[in-house]
């Protein structure tokens, strides 16, 4: 795994130095952070790269996971789609669920943590203790919860309010909960699997392995199989596409095991696919770093056809990638894809189906959509820049 020195090739070497000074001021200082998954999702992404580099910077980084049941996960994806505008049905019964598996999760908290991070409302729960812990706590919430439905906020905001600041990927998700505020978007590792260069040869060796032809251009996307990533709409606007010019479609992705939606979202994408020999359905395990990688590179368009998305992290990897990459502009894309220069954004089926066409026709757009895109990547959301402001917040809530 890398180190903080072997990112200078990317970032150059005054970053590097700013991420250890501020690191010398905060040496010794305990981080937990507690989330509700190990692998799948943007959260856990994060964290397997980010704890690893506290902890090289010094700081006693702790990162555990909050043990639940199959119900539990089913109230907080519920949650989750709740924050995401989508009309939810709450019963007293959930909330009872919520508050007792939070209680049993209480002994997770380390009673010598400095600095205690909560991501997104899963672990939030756990700010029930806060008033009799020593620590700071945070809590990162990296979802976009601007429509969040009411009886859900007014539930969870309480404990959120317990925390000592709140942290989001981007302005417009700040909340009024009377503390202070930072705006953090998130980062890929340029250096890990899913986002070093690969090999012709290793490229070949994994689409062989995929059984992908690779005689005709492939739109992908890699996502959760989830409502909220709209794979249905990707079909339907791969088969618009398929009309002008020859493609294939592949759609990737696997379970998070906090996400019991994934297994029937997976079945309804293979009936809507069934027949279809243009279309590839990839159920990738949780070890699929250099597939993702591969399937990234090869790809004519990157497309991601959200209805909400709290940053949208494989935009970030495809646009490092300097792949064109057409996706709806919502949440943490906003401020990745600028229409026309780093990517195109489409709102509606049609549109994102001229918006491939227009690329898959003209390959100096594509050309330009994808180094402008690696720039924009480069500039603001790799991962030392992201270590970096993480420090600079520590410090700040310490002093
Ligand atoms: N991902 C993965 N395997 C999958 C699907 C997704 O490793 O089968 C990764 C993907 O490469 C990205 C992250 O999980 O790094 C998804 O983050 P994003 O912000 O795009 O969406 P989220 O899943 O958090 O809603």
């Amino acid at each position: 795994m890398a180190g903080i020195r072997d990112y200078q090739v990317v970032v150059g070497e005054q970053l590097i130095e700013e991420i250890y000074e501020l690191a010398r001021q905060l040496k010794g200082c305990r981080v937990q952070h507690i989330n509700s998954t190990l692998t799948g999702g943007g959260v856990a992404e994060i964290l397997k790269r980010l704890v690893p580099m506290m902890e090289e910077a010094g700081l006693e980084v702790r990162w555990d996971v909050i043990k639940g049941d199959e119900e539990f996960f089913r109230v907080t994806k519920t949650f989750h789609n709740a924050f995401h505008g989508v009309p939810v049905q709450i019963t007293p019964a959930m909330l009872d669920t919520y508050r007792r598996i939070s209680r049993e999760n209480y002994d997770l908290v380390d009673p010598r943590a400095g600095f205690v991070i909560l991501h997104d409302q899963q672990p939030l729960g756990l700010a029930e203790i806060r008033p009799g812990h020593p620590g700071r706590w945070l809590w990162y919430c990296h979802i976009d919860p601007v429509d969040v439905d009411r009886e859900v906020w007014d539930f969870l905001s309480p404990w959120a309010r317990r925390c000592d600041a709140a942290i989001y990927h981007i302005q417009a998700y700040a909340r009024n909960l009377g503390h202070r505020q930072y705006f953090m978007p998130p980062a890929i590792d340029p250096l890990a699997d899913k986002n070093r260069e690969v090999s012709s040869t290793e490229i070949a060796a994994v689409m062989e392995r995929l059984g992908i032809p690779a005689d005709l251009p492939l739109v992908v996307q890699i996502s959760r199989f989830d409502r909220l990533k709209d794979p249905l709409g990707v079909i339907q606007a791969f088969r618009l596409v398929r009309q002008e010019v020859l493609c294939r479609l592949v759609l990737a992705g696997g379970g998070a095991t906090d996400d019991p939606e994934g297994i029937q979202v997976l079945q309804e994408v293979r009936q809507a696919a069934a027949g279809d020999p243009d279309i590839f359905i990839l159920e990738l395990p949780p070890a699929s770093d250099l597939e993702i990688n591969v399937l990234q590179r090869v790809a004519a368009v990157v497309v991601q056809k959200s209805v909400r998305e709290g940053f949208g992290l494989t935009v970030t990897e495809a646009m490092w990638k300097s792949r064109p990459v057409v996706a709806s502009p919502v949440g943490g894309i906003t401020v990745q894809i600028i229409d026309g220069e780093t990517g195109l954004a489409a709102v509606t089926t049609e549109e994102m189906a001229r918006a491939v066409v227009r690329i898959l026709r003209d390959p100096s757009l594509a050309e330009k959509l994808g180094q402008n895109a690696r720039e924009h990547v480069k500039k603001n959301f790799i991962l030392p820049i992201y270590l970096k402001r993480w420090l600079e917040m520590l410090t700040a809530e310490q002093s």
